[in-house]
């Protein structure tokens, strides 16, 4: 019974902090907090690119994980053990009928159809020049290079999704409540996000969706400040998805009925499966992508959170876990910051957030670190600079390429 009523609420704080999500339950370490899927989500088209195959809808792996391993460690041969733990389904996959894009299943490609696919299908070519749509990709492939933390096409499909809605302003408005973010008390952030160096190429990019997509009753997005906001919106608000064929085949591998001999031997192979894919490909093990998230995007920072988004089906659906006790009508706060960069100091974290999120943060660590000592180590600036390469999963480092130029 508990479980059909609501377990967190959308509150407003105040004008400086906006929005925040409200436990209206107990909940204990390791309990959902919520689950949700994305209004839009996309993969990143680099990762898309190099060959990471992923469900165009749900971002589910289309490789089985022993394709998976075998691009990973350019070991075209190698065979992978226990393939009953492999979760992929290869017989179950379906192309779009008139492009090359590719689905998991039938229902994802038939929902993908009904939200925006009928827009965004790039089927309708004339002649031989490229498809507005595909151009547009190349043109945010050559400003946007790996690792990725954003991609133009959530806000092609932000704009697909309205258009194709048969209630065009209900549609629009439920990407509004994300807006929240994008503004500051001076007014728009987004002109402070973009600055000059980079308004050629943005204007680039929405001569091109204005080609493709253009609306109607959407025009305040296709002006320059409204496409600006898009941006700023997408970049404050993405939250990144993580998904991997070998992941899901390590982690089934647990459940294994095996002999300690055996285990051991396992776990040896899979170490050295990691090394080798780590010397063949670096970092990037995971098909990469983003997405807009209602409840998740209603979540404030801490440098101490209560929660954590996870993703344990393998595809866009988030599932939020408290990481300790909550109790009813506290906050629910989540760390955008990733692992390493949540334990560095108050200065580091205040500079990261600050460039990427757009906000100073008080929480009660940052608040009791006031008094350390304001400089960001020699150790810590390299730690930076592999952040800035091994940063995939959970919290991405979004517009961060942009913003570094606007720096410099
Ligand atoms: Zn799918
Ligand atoms: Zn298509
Ligand atoms: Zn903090």
């Amino acid at each position: 019974m508990e479980d059909y009523l609501p377990r967190v609420e959308v509150r407003v704080i105040d004008d400086e902090k906006g929005k925040g999500l409200f436990a209206l339950r107990k909940f204990n370490k390791g309990d959902v907090i919520f689950e949700e899927r994305p209004l839009v989500c996309a993969q990143f088209l680099w990762n898309q690119a190099y060959g990471y195959l992923a469900c165009d809808y749900c971002m589910r792996p289309l490789e089985t994980a022993e394709e998976n391993v075998r691009r990973l460690t350019g070991v075209p041969d190698l065979i992978l053990p226990y393939p009953e733990c492999c979760a992929t389904k290869k017989d179950e996959y379906i192309e779009c009928p008139y492009c090359e894009v590719c689905y998991c299943g039938y229902s994802c490609r038939e929902q993908a159809w009904e939200q925006y696919h009928q827009v965004l299908c790039t089927s309708s070519l004339v002649g031989n020049t490229k498809h507005p749509l595909d151009q547009l990709q190349d043109a945010w492939r050559e400003m946007h290079y790996p690792p990725e933390t954003a991609s133009i096409m959530l806000i092609a499909r932000m704009i697909a999704t309205v258009k194709q809605a048969k209630d065009k302003a209900g549609a629009a408005h439920l990407f509004s409540q994300f807006c929240h973010k994008t503004r500051s008390k001076n007014g728009d952030i987004s002109h402070k996000l973009l600055g000059k160096q980079f308004q050629a190429q943005v204007e680039h990019l929405r001569q091109l969706i204005i080609k493709g997509l253009q609306d109607e009753d959407l025009l305040p997005w296709f002006t320059a400040d409204g496409f600006r906001s898009l941006i700023a919106l997408v970049g404050t608000n993405g939250q990144g998805i993580g998904t991997s064929a070998f992941g899901v085949w390590v982690k089934n591998c647990d459940s294994l009925d095996l002999s300690t001999e055996e285990k051991e031997k396992l776990n040896v192979f899979i170490h050295d499966l990691y090394e080798n894919i780590e010397k063949e490909t670096g970092p990037f093990l995971n098909n990469e992508g983003s997405g807009l998230y209602p409840l998740q995007s209603a979540c404030n920072h801490s440098c101490v959170p209560n929660a954590e988004a996870t993703f344990p089906y393998n595809n866009f659906t988030l599932v939020m876990e408290a990481i300790r006790e909550i109790q009813p009508g506290e906050e629910i706060i989540v760390c955008y910051l990733d692992e390493c960069n949540r334990n560095r100091s108050r200065h580091s974290r205040i500079k990261l957030l600050r460039e990427n999120y757009l906000f100073t943060c008080t929480c009660p660590k940052c608040e009791s670190q006031i008094g350390d000592e304001d400089v960001t180590s020699e150790s810590e600036a390299e730690a930076e600079i592999k952040n800035l390469k091994t940063n995939s999963g959970a919290n991405v480092f979004i517009l961060k390429d942009i913003v570094i130029r606007i720096i410099q």
